[in-house]
């Protein structure tokens, strides 16, 4: 095993070294106090911003303001079928075709709105099962939709009963199936855990999950630009993602979804419908007697036209993903998360809760620490280190292959020591 020093000098040689380093430059990095450049690793919570947004900004509001209502038809870059457009860039990064993605609202909208087809409660089977330590926003989307079938939450949203909870196996899975596996009617699953960064062996759950006929749906926030993923070939039956965190596409940019294509044809399948779900060819035909003609893609479970401005600032983010490709981004996210880890191992009295296996995580370490994170954290950030504190002893430090150093990481390891001594 290598060791390292974590001293700057050596950082700064891995950084001459390694092939990505300059992609940094592309990004607007914000200042600690002193002016100084931060080592950020609160990616996983906000992408930063590409140097190309504030221009393409400027430039999709420049088009509003000469065009008017004609920009929705006229131009390259004409915005009816825009989302469509940019949403082709993201199916190499969850493994789907162009018809099974799409761009619309926001992460938990799109959650409850899938699960608006994919939770159909029976008399007999009606929880759904949802992993430990599960994001807060998931857990109430799965508590609200059991209430709105008028189910009971308490009983009908169950958890992956897990010896250790940071850390879930596919035994603790079957486990738990063999228990209530036939009265669960859905799990909702994070694919990547936010808490814990454990990225879960996905194609051995949704196998587990088929043998008792349960549709699967994905929470990818914290996987989708980390980790590959291969959507369709997984068989999962919907999902859905954020793309302000490593998609960077700014604060609350357009979530992405999937629905696999075996259930797009599928017309029994309740949708709660809107005239951007519609077949364009005839959404337009407003004469009192319109029926709903779904878009046999992903396009049919759309509601309404999504919003120009969220969309503009994914569009650099993704071209530039795509420039490099991702695999290139996953070896070096590899790279750092794997000298992170090292630093982190080597401070006494911290504990990585994130597992050593690469291809069980992404480019996250979540540190559990001796007593409050939030001080820590705060400690950190006044050093211009900045990562993100879980309640009530967990650090988050997410270096991304974008715009993070090997130097970020050896600074924030030299005064994580430091505090936590
Ligand atoms: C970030 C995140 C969300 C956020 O939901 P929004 O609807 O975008 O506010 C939801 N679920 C998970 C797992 C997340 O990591």
């Amino acid at each position: 095993m290598t060791s390292f020093t974590f001293e700057e000098e050596e950082a700064l040689s891995l950084d001459e070294a390694d092939p990505l380093t300059s992609l940094r430059d592309q990004f607007t990095i914000p200042q600690d106090p002193s002016g100084n450049e931060e080592a950020y690793f609160a990616g996983n919570s906000l992408g930063l911003m590409p140097k190309a947004t504030p221009p393409a900004m400027l430039s999709a509001l420049s088009d509003w303001g000469g065009k008017g209502v004609r920009g929705h038809f006229e131009g390259d870059e004409s915005w009816y079928q825009y989302d469509e457009v940019i949403s082709a860039l993201q199916t190499d990064l969850v493994g789907a075709k162009q018809s099974e993605v799409g761009l619309m609202g926001s992460l938990t909208t799109n959650l409850h709105l899938l699960m608006a087809s994919f939770y159909r409660p029976s008399k007999k089977r009606r929880k759904i099962l949802i992993e430990p330590h599960a994001f807060p926003s998931d857990r109430y989307a799965a508590a609200s939709q059991v209430s709105w079938h008028g189910g009971n939450p308490e009983t009908d949203v169950i958890e992956v009963e897990a010896d250790n909870p940071d850390h879930v196996t596919i035994d603790d899975v079957v486990n738990t199936l063999e228990k209530y596996g036939d009265e669960v009617a859905l799990a909702l699953i994070g694919g990547l855990n936010y808490y814990t960064g454990q990225y879960h062996d996905l194609s051995a759950w949704i196998q587990q999950f088929r043998r008792y006929e349960i549709p699967v749906g994905l929470d990818l926030a914290h996987a989708v630009g980390n980790v590959p993923l291969d959507l369709n070939k997984l068989d999962a039956d919907f999902a859905a993602w954020c793309t302000y965190k490593y998609l960077n596409g700014g604060p609350g940019s357009i979530s992405g979804y999937f629905v696999h294509e075996k259930h797009h044809g599928d017309l029994d399948l309740v949708r709660l419908a809107g005239w951007w779900g519609n077949n364009p060819e005839t959404r337009f035909d407003m004469h009192g007697q319109e029926r709903f003609i779904p878009r046999q893609s992903a396009d049919g479970w759309k509601v309404s036209n999504p919003s120009l401005f969220s969309i503009v600032p994914l569009k650099s983010s993704l071209e530039m993903i795509h420039e490099i490709g991702f695999g290139v981004l996953r070896e070096r996210s590899m790279r750092l998360t794997a000298y992170l880890d090292k630093g982190i191992q080597a401070i006494e009295g911290v504990e990585s809760i994130t597992p050593e296996d690469p291809e069980r995580r992404g480019c996250q370490i979540s540190v559990r620490v001796q007593g409050d994170a939030a001080t820590l954290e705060r400690e950190l950030i006044r050093r211009g280190i900045v990562p993100d504190a879980r309640d009530p002893d967990v650090l988050r430090f997410a270096p991304t292959p974008m715009y993070s150093s090997f130097s970020d990481i050896a600074r924030a390891i030299r005064q994580f020591e430091k505090l936590v001594r």
